[in-house]
């Protein structure tokens, strides 16, 4: 069963928190004693920590498994770590753990995630698959798929963001719209937020947590350690313990609608505005659509280019200049994608034209 209820018993939303790495029993105990007043679901802890340079600290390793299991134990919390192989499902197993998450770079390989959803089957295991580094939902709903195939039935996906060229006021791009439509695909499956790897900045936490409860995520991971400038992992980004519990108590939990008739009369009211609008925009954008097939048969009985660039630098400076009260990032991502599909259009017309040049 997939449902997120396999997960939830209390019916709020679910908080992981805990350090990036389990780095000795000194820092684990004092850490959980710190975010225990949190009250989370589970206590994150990575064991093995998958590091983009060599060099760096790559986690304490299997014999980590002993003392946070049983500090956990002790606390009271199940233990929620990483795995990235079958050993490390063995391992984890046989250290009596019993909830994993799938890292981001793992995610991407289907030949380890394959190998670690084999396994895990026939266990009572419970599974979090984290996004793939890459802005790729295909690869992140078939690892889901996998562990569903495994017959894996605590199962649930963690957004962490996605990696980007170039700097960026976050440290993974949130690229909301990937999560949004992998819960259009998996309605009933729990989705959690990770505003640490998202951030990757302590001050930008709070405001990634706010927009993942406002976009309806089913909870948070969020990264704590006692004495995050001693991080031996991911220090920028993680929270003290009381900084941890300021931002759970600053979070607004918003309602899916409002008690008040008036409030959701007005709502409705706007929504068919909105429908309104939208019925004409995509009126007009057909209505472009045939303006530009008829352009790509001029253009293509009189021998002229698709693309004419001076045309087109034109296009982008008047609708931008239009739009002056829109984000003008925005406006240019609207322009690109009506100017490809206006280029599909025309090359498809050639195409067709050459194609009955040479039967005819
Ligand atoms: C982590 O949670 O510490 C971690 C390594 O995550 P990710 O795979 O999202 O980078
Ligand atoms: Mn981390």
């Amino acid at each position: 069963m997939l449902h997120k209820s396999a997960w939830n018993k209390h019916n709020r939303q679910m908080l992981i928190a805990g350090p990036c790495s389990a780095e000795s029993p000194q820092q684990f105990t004092d850490t959980l004693k710190g975010i225990l007043p949190a009250r989370p679901d589970l206590i994150r802890a990575g064991i093995w920590k998958p590091r983009t340079k060599p060099g760096q600290f790559e986690g304490v390793g299997a014999s980590a498994l002993v003392w946070t299991q049983e500090l956990a134990q002790q606390a009271g919390v199940p233990l929620l770590v990483e795995v990235a192989s079958a050993e490390h499902v063995e391992q984890v197993l046989e250290a009596g753990i019993r909830h994993v998450w799938i890292g981001a770079r793992t995610t991407v390989n289907p030949f380890m995630v394959q190998e670690i959803a084999s396994a895990l089957e026939g266990s009572d295991m419970a599974v979090l698959v984290k996004n793939p580094v890459s802005p790729d939902l295909e690869l992140w709903s078939g690892a889901v798929e996998r562990f569903q195939k495994a017959g894996v039935e605590k199962l649930g996906a963690v957004h962490r963001g996605f990696t980007g060229f170039g700097r960026t006021l976050y440290r993974n791009h949130p690229s909301w719209e990937i999560p949004i439509e992998l819960r259009r695909r998996f309605s009933d499956m729990l989705i959690l937020c990770d505003p640490s790897h998202i951030a990757g900045d302590r001050l930008l936490v709070a405001e990634v947590a706010q927009m993942a409860l406002d976009l309806e995520f089913d909870g948070l991971m969020v990264e704590a350690h006692v004495n995050p400038d001693a991080a031996l992992s991911d220090s920028r980004q993680q929270l003290t313990p009381r900084a941890l519990l300021e931002l759970l108590a600053r979070l607004v939990h918003r309602n899916l609608q409002s008690s008040d008739g008036v409030v959701n009369a007005r709502l409705e009211q706007l929504r068919e505005r909105i429908d309104g609008v939208d019925a004409r925009l995509i009126s007009l954008l057909q209505e472009r659509m045939a303006l530009v097939d008829d352009i790509g048969s001029v253009k293509e009985k009189f021998d002229i280019t698709i693309l004419q660039h001076e045309r087109w630098t034109e296009i982008l400076r008047t609708r931008q200049e239009w739009g002056a009260q829109l984000n003008p990032d925005f406006v240019r991502q609207l322009l690109f994608l009506i100017h490809q599909e206006s280029i599909d259009r025309q090359a498809e017309r050639f195409r067709h034209a050459r194609e009955s040049e040479f039967t005819d």
